[in-house]
């Protein structure tokens, strides 16, 4: 049973605008989410509020959210890394004047494997759940929608297998904690299509959940970040779907990733994701030429050939219209 329809969170402002090894100029950011903002997504990670000096490439992130103009029906969500990140995203928040606040979400994570969550925040998987409560909690009371993200929930490039039954009681306290949504990301391309199918069986079980549960109705959403790093990024996302995920992140252009293993490909690129969902009845309410518009002109940012193949061969055409 595969969703009629889906949710797509496009997340190359952040996760891949943080991974160039150059700073895209802040003009060149408000004009590519301005852009992705009008093709019919309804949910865009634009920024992060991590410290300035570990990821220079977002330390615009007040100037990027204080000047885009995007539709009020688009949720936008930074990413929050603590306490401290969480009380500066707000007070750009207050600050802001205009039709819209400045954001509707944040975005928490912390990974499944304890090595991996030592080199990426250098906390124990306790101590991020202990600050991580905090965050939820005050995101809750300012009336943020609030995702948390549970990277190597698939495989750990450091420990090998992580163990289902860790990913999930992680995922149940964090729902506890104030997530209404739960992403399960593989963050270094490890998961395959029958691992993905049993573990979001398993998942929607664990944490009282359906597929088609929203967390508009008191549920909590269940999401998938697949990485295209061995190829297999589709393959899974298609099992995903078959286990009833009606949610999905992933980043035009293939941008992003990992610096885990070096020269890793990125996040399942968008354009590619809404090619085969259309293609397979699966609605997105995206305009793939828009989307496709975006990912041309970041390719130009950039200066380099990107990785997504619809970027490359365009969208599928039936010839319908000449019989
Ligand atoms: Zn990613």
């Amino acid at each position: 049973m595969i969703p009629p329809r889906v949710d797509i969170r496009e997340v190359g402002p952040r996760d891949g605008f943080q991974n160039e090894p150059e700073t895209i100029p802040t003009e060149r950011k408000v004009e590519l989410i301005e852009m992705l903002a009008r093709t019919g997504l309804a949910r865009l990670e634009v920024t992060s509020f991590v410290r300035p000096d570990v990821i220079p490439q977002l330390a615009d992130a007040e100037q990027v959210l204080t000047v885009i103009n995007v539709p009020a029906d688009v949720s936008l969500s930074v990413l929050i890394p603590n306490e401290r990140g969480l009380e500066r995203a707000l007070v750009v928040r207050e600050a802001h004047a205009g039709p819209r606040p400045a954001f509707d979400e944040v975005n928490v994570f912390l990974s499944a494997s304890e090595t991996h969550n030592r080199k990426n925040v250098n906390r124990s998987i306790e101590e991020s759940l202990a600050s991580l409560e905090h965050v939820l909690a005050r995101a809750g009371e300012e009336g943020l929608r609030c995702e948390a993200v549970i990277s190597t929930s698939f495989g750990c490039p450091y420990e090998g297998h992580v163990p289902p039954e860790r990913v999930l009681a992680i995922a149940r306290r964090l729902h506890g904690a104030g997530a209404q949504e739960i992403g399960f990301g593989d963050t270094t391309g490890m998961a395959n299509p029958a691992q993905v199918e049993a573990f979001f069986d398993q998942a929607f079980e664990s944490l009282g959940a359906s597929p088609g549960d929203s967390p508009d109705k008191g549920g909590v959403q269940l999401t998938a970040h697949f990485h295209n790093t061995r190829g297999q990024g589709l393959a899974n996302v298609l099992a995903a779907l078959q286990a009833g995920v009606a949610s999905f992140e992933s980043s035009f252009g293939e941008l992003g990733g990992c610096p885990v293993p070096p020269g890793a490909t990125g996040n399942i690129a968008s354009e590619d994701l809404v090619s085969m969902l259309h293609e397979m009845g699966v609605s997105t309410g995206i305009d793939l030429d828009a989307l496709i518009e975006c990912a041309r002109r970041v390719q130009k940012v950039l200066g380099r050939p990107l990785g997504s193949h619809t970027l490359v061969a365009g969208p599928v055409d039936w010839r319908d219209a000449n019989g």
